[in-house]
């Protein structure tokens, strides 16, 4: 018996336990399952005969009348929430997956949007990196003083990278320290809709005192008001309106200000009043910290198996946080469901679906050195050491001129990856291999080779 059998026979007795043997035979007896794809959290269950009734009627009634028992029998047996696709027999083509992507965006945009501040998305969980160092800062400054410091504080970067994370860390702070205070947290859209509900039940007034009271008012994903004139009037008076009174205001975008082309420009000036801060992709040693964070406060044990989940998929995915933990947690959720312990291969087969979506894969210094080091025999410490020898000092010089070609790497960043060299020294090397290229044909074909590998 296979896993996926194991499983199924597992819900069937929950399944038998609840229905009468007559459907329990027709309903349930004729499925199997056909996949399980833990990073979405899909179970695909397939009809595999239909010799009592027709395709169509069982599919019928499995999808309208069975399926919350089936997905409740499955979340018992495996202990977690997945959505169940029933499919007709013979029909494996998952194609299901690539629809529903945006439907796992979308949960996750639900989640953000409870619009209470979620207790993890504290200072102490938040990691801090050269990409969001400023907006961190700011956002301490914040925190510290509300509205003594930067008001508004207006921070913006793109999805998954931590900014409801950073303002709701804000408003805990803030709670922490003055209990009393009156801090809301909301977005855009929350506002927008309780804005037409007021309108509608003629609330204005409550609308209004419910803004206009607060102390603190944090207002994530500000772009959705873009476009919608009413809200943008409405907010643009609970904006002045606490300003006046020096109450603290912090906005989230997925934009910077000037990039909200389709908000009124008196709205987009106060934006602009006080401070901007940015948040960027973070850097791999980054995207490694906030991975090991994250274990630390599962309690997962970092052994080597799981370091090397960690660097796979930081490797993997490099500008999204949210998908980073994804990836991350899908590992574990299929560890525990196969029964074996989370590793790299668990990892690859979770991050087959990212990969192969995005077609393309990262390449990171420690990938690029691993292959110089291979291509030339050298150990790692010696390519990282300081040592002169041509043997050694010539692939250093090559591997730091690939991760200047192939990564973003800055000159001193690069000089990090070799044991802190200055960047002049990186500079170097990179005009010396640009000139040797141009002179030395072997050593074109030496390096296309090294790309191939490395982008492997
Ligand atoms: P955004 O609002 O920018 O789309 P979120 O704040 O929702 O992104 O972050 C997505 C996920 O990544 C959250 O689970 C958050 O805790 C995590 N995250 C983002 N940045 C960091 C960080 N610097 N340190 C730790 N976790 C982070
Ligand atoms: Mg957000």
């Amino acid at each position: 018996m296979d896993n996926y059998e194991r499983i199924w026979e597992a819900v069937l007795e929950i399944l038998k336990e609840n229905s009468t043997p007559t459907s329990f035979e027709t309903w349930f007896k004729p499925l199997k399952i056909s996949k399980i794809d833990s990073e979405l959290n899909i179970i695909y269950v397939e009809i595999i005969s239909e010799k009592n009734i027709g395709n169509d009627i069982l599919l019928n009634v499995l999808k309208n009348r069975y399926l919350p028992s089936i997905e409740n029998a499955f979340k018992i047996v495996l202990n977690d929430d997945f959505r169940v696709i029933i499919k007709e027999s013979g029909d494996n083509n998952f194609k299901e997956e690539l629809d529903l992507k945006p439907k796992k965006k979308e949960i996750d945009k639900k989640l953000d949007k409870e619009n209470i501040l979620n207790p993890k998305y504290t200072f102490d969980n938040f990691v801090v990196g050269n990409n969001n160092k400023y907006a961190h800062a700011a956002a301490l400054a914040v925190a510290e003083c509300p509205s003594d410091a930067y008001n508004p504080l207006f921070i913006y970067g793109g999805s998954g990278l931590g900014k409801t994370h950073l303002i709701q860390a804000i408003g805990i702070h803030i709670l922490e320290n003055n209990p009393d205070l009156n801090v809301l947290y909301t977005d855009s859209e929350t506002f927008t809709n309780e804005l037409i509900s007021a309108l509608g039940e003629r609330k204005m007034s409550q609308f209004k005192a419910k803004y206009r009271k607060l102390d603190v008012l944090i207002i994530d994903d500000i772009q959705f008001i873009e476009n919608k004139e009413s809200t943008q009037e409405e907010f643009f008076h609970t904006f002045n309106s606490l300003y006046r009174e020096n109450k603290q205001i912090i906005i989230s975008s997925d934009r910077a200000p000037n990039k909200l082309t389709n908000l009124s420009e008196r709205l987009r000036t106060r934006f602009n009043w006080n401070l901007i801060a940015d948040i960027q992709p973070p850097d791999y040693e980054t995207r490694v910290a906030i991975l090991e964070k994250k274990a630390q406060d599962l309690k997962i044990k970092i052994d080597e198996d799981i370091e090397d989940v960690i660097r796979l998929i930081a490797e993997k995915i490099k500008d999204n946080i949210r998908e980073m933990e994804g990836a991350f947690n899908s590992t574990f959720s299929l560890s525990s469901l196969v029964g074996e312990k989370p590793d790299k291969s668990m990892a690859k087969r979770v991050l087959k679906n990212i990969i192969s979506n995005s077609g393309e894969l990262a390449v990171t210094p420690e990938k690029i050195k691993k292959v110089v080091c291979k291509y030339y025999n050298i150990s790692l410490s010696d390519l990282e050491s300081s040592k002169k020898t041509n043997n050694i000092a010539y692939p250093r010089q090559i591997a730091m001129y690939l991760i200047r070609e192939m990564t973003e790497s800055s000159l001193p960043q690069i000089g990090k990856y070799f044991g802190g060299r200055h960047h002049t020294t990186v500079k170097y090397a990179c005009e010396k291999i640009e000139i040797d290229l141009k002179n030395e044909e072997e050593l074109v074909k030496i390096i296309d080779s090294l790309k191939e590998e490395i982008k492997e």
